[in-house]
């Protein structure tokens, strides 16, 4: 007859009982081969990588916290003591009260293995998770309420993708974020004590209770409250000790910090409008904030190098070039359409005398060749073909051929660039990706003799 083996719940999980401990022995309990796409027929010999998941295992009890609160699920390693065997969980769910953990290969039921968390990553959303209680628990006393909350990216992200955010009911003006953030500064500082508590109620109305899922049984489950601040449990006075000190109420199935102190630095960054008048606030935390400072200063630097400034003059320096660039794409507009009308007048004066004329200019672009046409007008082009081509050697250019017999000059156009793509009724747009050496010359030697 086979063992039935006991898990604990989703609620109770080693790693919400003691979000510290880094390695746990334990048994599979079960183990369920996942559905893995079949991959289409004309990829038949794709062979699936070997970080796909292929099975879901149920353990006795696990250290990786499966997915919730905000906090993404941790990964691991597992070592089948048995027969000596290691391999990666990839990712943990919660499926009801059970966590499944995604692996890729089958475990038998009652086999012991030893549980390895990724500790580092583990770390990294403790301590955004823990900061945003913290951030929501000062913001609590402004009367903003956190209307949800969002979790970054792993720090291999990189950029503003590793940011965190919260929303919040209206803008935080420039004094309160200093006030908010002196607090936060203030509150890591003192090393709150963060602890987990199972209640036997949540109707003292003093806890900040959040929906829980849908799939969660409340009635099998466990409700875990933390506490930030406060004091350890005196049965004598506790309602009014920790009344007076606690600092944050709220059910929580996540792991946690077990001091403010470890979140270590937690910076307020900016708000952008969410919705009709929410804000949502950026936030970074523990040790995300060296590392993304870091990357700021190396960027700051680079563009102090490419505008020859110091950080002061940065915004001064590009409002500056911001207007030079106005100022002088006005000009060219001018300046091209002067040229535009020029170069018609000399096309104008060849196509009289000739059936086709060409116009070469390696600064000149498609916009300008169009401008060209528009001022050489109709009538020369009932008669004639005009070919104007643009670009030098390996920045290739446009190519433009408009008027009669479009299609047998294009052909013409081709045997000096047999690479050129292009197209339209009537008017031939395109574009050569690269000149071969000589070949620009060539082409306008070719084309004058046509005349
Ligand atoms: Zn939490």
């Amino acid at each position: 007859m086979s063992k039935v083996y006991a898990s604990a719940i989703v609620g109770a999980l080693a790693c919400q009982k003691d979000s510290y401990l880094k390695t746990l022995t334990t048994k599979v309990v079960s183990c369920v081969a996942l559905t893995v796409p079949k991959p289409s027929k004309s990829k038949s010999k794709v062979i699936p990588p070997v970080e796909t998941p292929r099975y879901e295992v149920e353990f006795e009890d696990t250290i990786l916290f499966p997915e919730g609160g905000g906090q993404p699920s941790d990964t691991g390693v597992l070592h089948v003591i048995e027969s000596d065997v290691t391999i990666p969980v990839f990712s943990v769910r919660r499926d009801g009260l059970v966590a499944r953990h995604a692996v890729p290969e089958p475990l038998t039921p009652g086999a012991t293995v030893t549980m390895n968390l990724t500790w580092g990553r583990r770390m990294d959303h403790m301590q955004q998770h823990t900061g945003q209680h913290l951030l929501s628990a000062v913001l609590d006393n402004y009367e903003l309420a956190t209307l949800s909350w969002s979790m970054g990216a792993g720090v291999q992200a990189g950029g503003d993708a590793i940011l965190n955010y919260l929303d919040i009911p209206r803008k935080l003006t420039n004094d309160e974020i200093k006030s908010v953030q002196h607090e936060v500064n203030e509150h890591i500082q003192a090393a709150l004590p963060i602890r987990v508590v199972v209640p036997e109620s949540l109707e003292d109305g003093n806890t900040k209770t959040h929906k829980l899922p849908g799939d969660y049984d409340a009635s099998k489950g466990v409700i875990r409250v933390i506490e930030i601040g406060g004091e350890e449990d005196d049965t004598s006075s506790k309602e009014l000790k920790s009344k007076s000190t606690r600092l944050d109420h709220n059910t929580c199935c996540g792991t946690h910090l077990s001091s403010t102190s470890q979140i270590g630095s937690l910076v307020l960054l900016h708000q952008i409008p969410h919705k009709a008048t929410q804000s949502r606030l950026y936030f970074i935390a523990g040790d995300r904030v060296p590392i993304y400072m870091q990357q700021c200063h190396t960027k700051l630097r680079s563009v102090n190098a490419a505008l020859s400034c110091q950080m002061a003059d940065i915004e001064a320096n590009l409002t500056r070039i911001s207007l030079q660039v106005r100022d002088l794409t006005s000009r060219e507009k001018f300046w091209m359409s002067q040229a535009a009308l020029h170069e018609a007048t000399v096309l104008r004066e060849k196509l009289s005398k000739s059936k086709v004329a060409i116009l070469y200019l390696p600064e000149a672009s498609l916009d300008f060749f169009n401008l060209v046409i528009k001022e050489l007008g109709e009538e020369p082009l009932k008669q004639a073909t005009v070919v104007l081509a643009g670009g030098a050697g390996k920045d290739g250019g446009a190519i433009v051929v408009a008027g009669v017999n479009v299609p047998d000059i294009v052909n013409e156009v081709l045997k000096f660039a047999p690479k050129a793509r292009g197209g339209g009724k009537g008017r031939w747009q395109g574009k050569v990706n690269e000149w071969e050496s000589g070949a620009v010359e060539l082409l306008v030697e070719h084309i004058t003799n046509l005349a």
